[in-house]
Protein backbone atom coordinates (compact mmCIF):
# COMPACT_ATOMS: atom_id res chain seq x y z
CA UNK A 1 0.00 0.00 0.00
CA UNK A 2 2.19 2.43 1.19
CA UNK A 3 4.47 2.03 -1.76
CA UNK A 4 1.58 2.04 -4.28
CA UNK A 5 0.75 5.40 -2.34
CA UNK A 6 4.62 6.97 -2.84
CA UNK A 7 4.92 6.00 -6.69
CA UNK A 8 1.39 8.10 -7.15
CA UNK A 9 2.96 10.98 -5.00
CA UNK A 10 6.35 10.78 -7.21
CA UNK A 11 4.24 10.21 -10.69
CA UNK A 12 2.47 13.76 -9.41
CA UNK A 13 5.29 15.39 -8.56
CA UNK A 14 7.07 14.69 -11.98
CA UNK A 15 4.11 16.24 -14.20
CA UNK A 16 3.70 18.90 -11.88
CA UNK A 17 7.54 19.39 -12.09
CA UNK A 18 7.07 19.34 -15.84
CA UNK A 19 4.52 21.64 -16.49
CA UNK A 20 6.38 23.67 -14.38
CA UNK A 21 9.47 23.61 -16.99
CA UNK A 22 6.99 23.61 -19.82
CA UNK A 23 4.16 25.62 -19.13
CA UNK A 24 5.08 28.93 -17.24
CA UNK A 25 2.12 31.44 -17.05
CA UNK A 26 4.11 34.55 -17.18
CA UNK A 27 4.89 33.93 -21.16
CA UNK A 28 1.33 32.87 -22.10
CA UNK A 29 2.64 28.98 -22.79
CA UNK A 30 -0.76 26.99 -24.00
CA UNK A 31 0.39 24.62 -26.16
CA UNK A 32 -1.55 23.42 -28.93
CA UNK A 33 -1.86 19.84 -28.83
CA UNK A 34 -5.11 19.21 -31.50
CA UNK A 35 -2.99 18.56 -34.80
CA UNK A 36 -6.12 19.03 -36.70
CA UNK A 37 -6.17 22.82 -36.00
CA UNK A 38 -2.10 23.17 -36.53
CA UNK A 39 -2.92 21.86 -40.07
CA UNK A 40 -5.75 23.51 -40.71
CA UNK A 41 -3.77 27.19 -39.36
CA UNK A 42 -1.09 26.00 -41.46
CA UNK A 43 -3.30 25.23 -44.90
CA UNK A 44 -4.99 28.59 -44.35
CA UNK A 45 -1.86 30.27 -44.56
CA UNK A 46 -1.53 28.89 -48.19
CA UNK A 47 2.29 28.53 -47.91
CA UNK A 48 4.23 28.20 -51.00
CA UNK A 49 7.32 26.43 -51.48
CA UNK A 50 9.40 30.12 -51.27
CA UNK A 51 8.05 31.46 -48.52
CA UNK A 52 10.13 32.70 -45.38
CA UNK A 53 7.43 31.80 -41.98
CA UNK A 54 7.89 34.09 -39.21
CA UNK A 55 6.67 32.17 -36.13
CA UNK A 56 5.97 33.70 -32.77
CA UNK A 57 6.13 31.81 -29.74
CA UNK A 58 7.24 28.23 -31.36
CA UNK A 59 7.03 26.83 -27.43
CA UNK A 60 7.63 23.08 -28.02
CA UNK A 61 7.46 23.37 -32.06
CA UNK A 62 4.12 21.44 -33.00
CA UNK A 63 3.56 24.16 -35.37
CA UNK A 64 6.88 24.62 -36.70
CA UNK A 65 7.83 21.45 -37.70
CA UNK A 66 4.36 21.71 -40.11
CA UNK A 67 5.73 25.05 -41.60
CA UNK A 68 9.34 23.66 -42.04
CA UNK A 69 7.32 20.69 -44.07
CA UNK A 70 5.55 23.53 -46.51
CA UNK A 71 8.35 26.58 -46.49
CA UNK A 72 11.59 27.29 -47.67
CA UNK A 73 12.71 28.55 -44.27
CA UNK A 74 11.10 29.21 -40.70
CA UNK A 75 12.50 32.10 -38.06
CA UNK A 76 11.06 31.66 -34.79
CA UNK A 77 11.16 33.94 -32.06
CA UNK A 78 11.05 32.20 -28.71
CA UNK A 79 11.21 33.81 -25.17
CA UNK A 80 12.05 31.24 -23.30
CA UNK A 81 15.29 29.42 -23.80
CA UNK A 82 14.14 26.33 -22.00
CA UNK A 83 11.55 25.54 -24.83
CA UNK A 84 14.22 26.90 -27.66
CA UNK A 85 16.50 24.42 -26.19
CA UNK A 86 12.82 21.46 -26.78
CA UNK A 87 12.55 23.30 -30.18
CA UNK A 88 16.51 22.41 -31.55
CA UNK A 89 16.41 19.03 -29.91
CA UNK A 90 13.55 18.33 -32.03
CA UNK A 91 15.20 19.89 -35.07
CA UNK A 92 18.68 18.79 -34.65
CA UNK A 93 20.16 15.59 -36.87
CA UNK A 94 17.00 16.34 -39.15
CA UNK A 95 16.71 18.42 -42.86
CA UNK A 96 14.76 20.84 -41.02
CA UNK A 97 17.74 22.23 -39.17
CA UNK A 98 19.17 24.31 -41.94
CA UNK A 99 15.63 25.53 -42.45
CA UNK A 100 15.09 26.83 -39.11
CA UNK A 101 16.26 30.04 -37.29
CA UNK A 102 15.52 30.65 -34.09
CA UNK A 103 15.83 33.99 -32.24
CA UNK A 104 15.87 33.89 -28.80
CA UNK A 105 14.00 36.88 -26.94
CA UNK A 106 10.81 39.07 -26.60
CA UNK A 107 9.52 39.79 -29.83
CA UNK A 108 8.54 43.13 -28.75
CA UNK A 109 11.75 44.12 -28.11
CA UNK A 110 13.17 42.56 -31.62
CA UNK A 111 13.80 43.79 -34.87
CA UNK A 112 11.78 41.34 -37.29
CA UNK A 113 13.59 39.90 -40.22
CA UNK A 114 11.95 39.53 -43.71
CA UNK A 115 9.18 37.35 -43.93
CA UNK A 116 6.34 36.71 -45.94
CA UNK A 117 3.89 35.07 -44.07
CA UNK A 118 3.34 35.17 -40.03
CA UNK A 119 1.57 31.90 -38.37
CA UNK A 120 1.28 31.34 -34.79
CA UNK A 121 -0.14 30.77 -31.93
CA UNK A 122 0.73 33.51 -29.29
CA UNK A 123 1.20 34.54 -25.84
CA UNK A 124 -2.43 36.49 -25.84
CA UNK A 125 -1.31 39.65 -23.65
CA UNK A 126 1.19 40.74 -26.39
CA UNK A 127 -1.96 40.55 -29.06
CA UNK A 128 -2.62 44.24 -29.72
CA UNK A 129 1.30 45.49 -29.63
CA UNK A 130 2.12 42.32 -31.46
CA UNK A 131 -0.70 43.21 -34.34
CA UNK A 132 0.51 46.85 -34.67
CA UNK A 133 4.36 45.92 -34.71
CA UNK A 134 3.13 43.52 -37.41
CA UNK A 135 1.21 46.13 -39.30
CA UNK A 136 3.87 48.78 -39.12
CA UNK A 137 6.58 46.42 -40.17
CA UNK A 138 8.09 47.09 -43.70
CA UNK A 139 8.80 45.33 -46.05
CA UNK A 140 5.23 44.14 -46.44
CA UNK A 141 4.08 40.78 -45.33
CA UNK A 142 1.39 38.92 -47.37
CA UNK A 143 -0.58 37.89 -45.00
CA UNK A 144 -0.96 36.61 -41.07
CA UNK A 145 -2.89 33.81 -39.78
CA UNK A 146 -2.99 33.99 -35.96
CA UNK A 147 -4.45 32.53 -32.76
CA UNK A 148 -6.17 35.05 -30.51
CA UNK A 149 -8.71 35.17 -27.21
CA UNK A 150 -11.77 34.63 -28.74
CA UNK A 151 -13.35 38.09 -27.90
CA UNK A 152 -9.79 39.90 -28.94
CA UNK A 153 -10.41 38.47 -32.54
CA UNK A 154 -14.20 39.65 -32.34
CA UNK A 155 -12.99 43.29 -31.26
CA UNK A 156 -10.45 43.34 -34.40
CA UNK A 157 -13.22 42.85 -36.81
CA UNK A 158 -16.12 44.60 -35.18
CA UNK A 159 -17.42 46.80 -37.74
CA UNK A 160 -19.05 50.95 -36.77
CA UNK A 161 -22.32 50.02 -34.30
CA UNK A 162 -21.55 46.49 -33.15
CA UNK A 163 -21.12 46.33 -29.50
CA UNK A 164 -17.29 45.68 -29.49
CA UNK A 165 -16.32 48.39 -32.10
CA UNK A 166 -13.90 50.15 -30.78
CA UNK A 167 -9.89 51.93 -31.33
CA UNK A 168 -8.41 48.32 -31.81
CA UNK A 169 -11.03 47.62 -34.80
CA UNK A 170 -11.10 50.82 -36.72
CA UNK A 171 -7.11 51.13 -36.13
CA UNK A 172 -6.66 47.74 -37.41
CA UNK A 173 -9.41 48.06 -40.50
CA UNK A 174 -7.13 51.03 -41.28
CA UNK A 175 -3.93 48.91 -41.73
CA UNK A 176 -5.64 46.01 -42.81
CA UNK A 177 -8.26 43.40 -44.05
CA UNK A 178 -8.77 41.14 -40.97
CA UNK A 179 -11.49 38.00 -40.83
CA UNK A 180 -12.09 35.18 -38.30
CA UNK A 181 -11.06 31.66 -39.90
CA UNK A 182 -12.51 29.46 -37.29
CA UNK A 183 -13.29 29.22 -33.68
CA UNK A 184 -10.73 27.00 -31.61
CA UNK A 185 -12.68 25.81 -27.82
CA UNK A 186 -10.04 25.96 -24.78
CA UNK A 187 -9.19 22.02 -24.67
CA UNK A 188 -7.36 22.01 -27.87
CA UNK A 189 -4.65 23.47 -25.55
CA UNK A 190 -2.74 22.29 -22.54
CA UNK A 191 -2.80 23.36 -20.47
CA UNK A 192 -5.82 24.55 -21.07
CA UNK A 193 -6.57 28.36 -20.74
CA UNK A 194 -9.29 30.27 -19.12
CA UNK A 195 -10.48 31.84 -22.49
CA UNK A 196 -12.25 30.60 -26.18
CA UNK A 197 -9.93 31.30 -29.02
CA UNK A 198 -10.04 32.47 -32.54
CA UNK A 199 -7.98 32.41 -35.67
CA UNK A 200 -8.29 35.16 -37.60
CA UNK A 201 -6.24 36.10 -40.91
CA UNK A 202 -4.52 39.73 -41.19
CA UNK A 203 -3.61 41.19 -44.74
CA UNK A 204 -2.03 44.48 -44.50
CA UNK A 205 -3.34 47.25 -47.12
CA UNK A 206 -0.65 47.49 -49.66
CA UNK A 207 -0.12 50.25 -50.61
CA UNK A 208 -1.02 51.49 -47.10
CA UNK A 209 -3.86 54.49 -46.79
CA UNK A 210 -2.69 57.67 -47.43
CA UNK A 211 -2.53 58.70 -43.58
CA UNK A 212 0.26 59.34 -40.80
CA UNK A 213 -0.58 56.72 -38.35
CA UNK A 214 0.61 58.07 -35.27
CA UNK A 215 -1.34 60.70 -36.02
CA UNK A 216 -4.81 59.01 -36.64
CA UNK A 217 -3.73 57.13 -33.36
CA UNK A 218 -3.85 60.19 -31.32
CA UNK A 219 -7.52 60.92 -32.68
CA UNK A 220 -9.15 57.97 -32.20
CA UNK A 221 -7.34 57.68 -28.58
CA UNK A 222 -9.50 60.47 -28.28
CA UNK A 223 -12.73 59.87 -30.04
CA UNK A 224 -13.04 56.07 -28.57
CA UNK A 225 -12.37 57.06 -24.89
CA UNK A 226 -15.87 57.56 -24.60
CA UNK A 227 -17.56 55.94 -27.42
CA UNK A 228 -20.77 56.54 -27.07
CA UNK A 229 -20.75 59.96 -26.14
CA UNK A 230 -20.32 62.76 -28.57
CA UNK A 231 -17.65 63.67 -30.31
CA UNK A 232 -18.47 67.94 -29.17
CA UNK A 233 -17.75 66.01 -25.58
CA UNK A 234 -14.86 63.98 -26.21
CA UNK A 235 -13.25 66.98 -27.09
CA UNK A 236 -14.52 69.28 -24.75
CA UNK A 237 -12.34 67.40 -21.76
CA UNK A 238 -9.55 69.70 -20.10
CA UNK A 239 -6.59 67.45 -20.92
CA UNK A 240 -7.97 67.11 -24.63
CA UNK A 241 -7.97 70.24 -25.85
CA UNK A 242 -4.58 70.94 -23.25
CA UNK A 243 -2.53 68.95 -25.63
CA UNK A 244 -3.94 69.77 -28.84
CA UNK A 245 -3.39 73.55 -27.65
CA UNK A 246 -0.01 72.96 -27.34
CA UNK A 247 0.60 71.00 -30.12
CA UNK A 248 -1.25 74.15 -32.41
CA UNK A 249 1.08 76.97 -30.69
CA UNK A 250 4.24 74.59 -31.70
CA UNK A 251 2.53 74.32 -35.14
CA UNK A 252 1.96 77.90 -35.60
CA UNK A 253 5.58 78.90 -33.98
CA UNK A 254 6.66 76.61 -36.70
CA UNK A 255 4.86 78.13 -39.70
CA UNK A 256 4.87 81.58 -38.14
CA UNK A 257 0.66 82.27 -37.74
CA UNK A 258 0.17 84.65 -35.12
CA UNK A 259 -1.94 83.22 -32.28
CA UNK A 260 -4.72 85.70 -31.52
CA UNK A 261 -5.36 87.01 -28.56
CA UNK A 262 -8.41 85.21 -26.10
CA UNK A 263 -7.76 82.15 -28.24
CA UNK A 264 -9.27 79.72 -27.09
CA UNK A 265 -8.71 76.26 -28.33
CA UNK A 266 -11.86 74.79 -26.98
CA UNK A 267 -13.56 77.28 -29.02
CA UNK A 268 -11.68 76.41 -32.24
CA UNK A 269 -12.11 72.96 -31.84
CA UNK A 270 -15.78 72.86 -31.26
CA UNK A 271 -16.38 75.17 -34.28
CA UNK A 272 -14.33 72.90 -36.31
CA UNK A 273 -16.70 70.04 -35.45
CA UNK A 274 -19.67 71.53 -36.25
CA UNK A 275 -18.75 73.51 -40.00
CA UNK A 276 -18.19 69.84 -40.78
CA UNK A 277 -21.20 67.89 -39.21
CA UNK A 278 -19.59 65.68 -36.65
CA UNK A 279 -20.96 67.47 -33.36
CA UNK A 280 -23.26 64.93 -32.77
CA UNK A 281 -21.64 62.24 -34.25
CA UNK A 282 -20.34 59.72 -31.64
CA UNK A 283 -17.33 57.40 -32.23
CA UNK A 284 -19.43 54.08 -31.62
CA UNK A 285 -21.06 54.39 -35.26
CA UNK A 286 -18.08 56.10 -37.16
CA UNK A 287 -16.51 54.35 -39.93
CA UNK A 288 -12.92 55.04 -41.61
CA UNK A 289 -13.85 57.64 -43.94
CA UNK A 290 -15.42 59.17 -41.49
CA UNK A 291 -12.19 59.56 -39.56
CA UNK A 292 -10.29 60.34 -42.19
CA UNK A 293 -12.31 62.97 -42.63
CA UNK A 294 -12.28 64.64 -39.35
CA UNK A 295 -8.56 63.93 -39.44
CA UNK A 296 -8.37 65.89 -42.53
CA UNK A 297 -10.66 68.53 -41.01
CA UNK A 298 -8.33 69.12 -38.11
CA UNK A 299 -5.37 69.42 -40.49
CA UNK A 300 -6.54 72.07 -42.47
CA UNK A 301 -7.20 74.06 -39.58
CA UNK A 302 -3.53 73.41 -38.68
CA UNK A 303 -4.71 70.66 -35.57
CA UNK A 304 -2.17 67.83 -35.31
CA UNK A 305 -2.66 64.74 -33.29
CA UNK A 306 1.52 63.78 -33.03
N1 LIG B 1 3.15 27.98 -30.62
C1 LIG B 1 3.26 26.98 -29.57
C2 LIG B 1 3.31 27.58 -28.18
C3 LIG B 1 2.26 28.60 -27.87
S1 LIG B 1 2.34 29.19 -26.23
C4 LIG B 1 2.13 26.00 -29.72
O1 LIG B 1 1.10 26.36 -30.27
O2 LIG B 1 2.23 24.88 -29.26
C5 LIG B 1 3.07 30.80 -26.46
C6 LIG B 1 4.56 30.75 -26.71
O3 LIG B 1 5.04 32.10 -26.81
C7 LIG B 1 5.36 30.13 -25.59
O4 LIG B 1 6.33 29.29 -26.16
C8 LIG B 1 6.03 31.33 -24.87
O5 LIG B 1 7.24 31.00 -24.24
C9 LIG B 1 6.23 32.27 -26.04
N2 LIG B 1 6.31 33.71 -25.68
C10 LIG B 1 5.66 34.34 -24.68
N3 LIG B 1 5.93 35.66 -24.68
C11 LIG B 1 6.77 35.87 -25.74
C12 LIG B 1 7.41 37.03 -26.27
N4 LIG B 1 7.20 38.24 -25.73
N5 LIG B 1 8.22 36.89 -27.35
C13 LIG B 1 8.41 35.66 -27.91
N6 LIG B 1 7.83 34.53 -27.45
C14 LIG B 1 7.02 34.62 -26.38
Amino acid sequence: MPKVKSEKTSRQHKLIAKQGILFNKDFGQHILKNPLIIQAMVDKSALRPTDVVLEIGPGTGNMTIKLLEKAKKVVACEIDPRLVAELQKRVQGTSFQSKLQIMIGDVLKTELPFFDICVANIPYQISSRLVFKLLLHRPFFRCAVLMFQREFAQRLVAKPGDKLYCRLSINTQLLARVDILMKVGKNNFKPPPKVESSVVRIEPRNPPPPINFTEWDGLTRIAFIRKNKTLSSAFKQNAVTATMEKNYKVHCSLNNIDIPEGFSMKDKVENILKVNNFETKRARTMDIDDFMRLLHAFNVEGIHFS
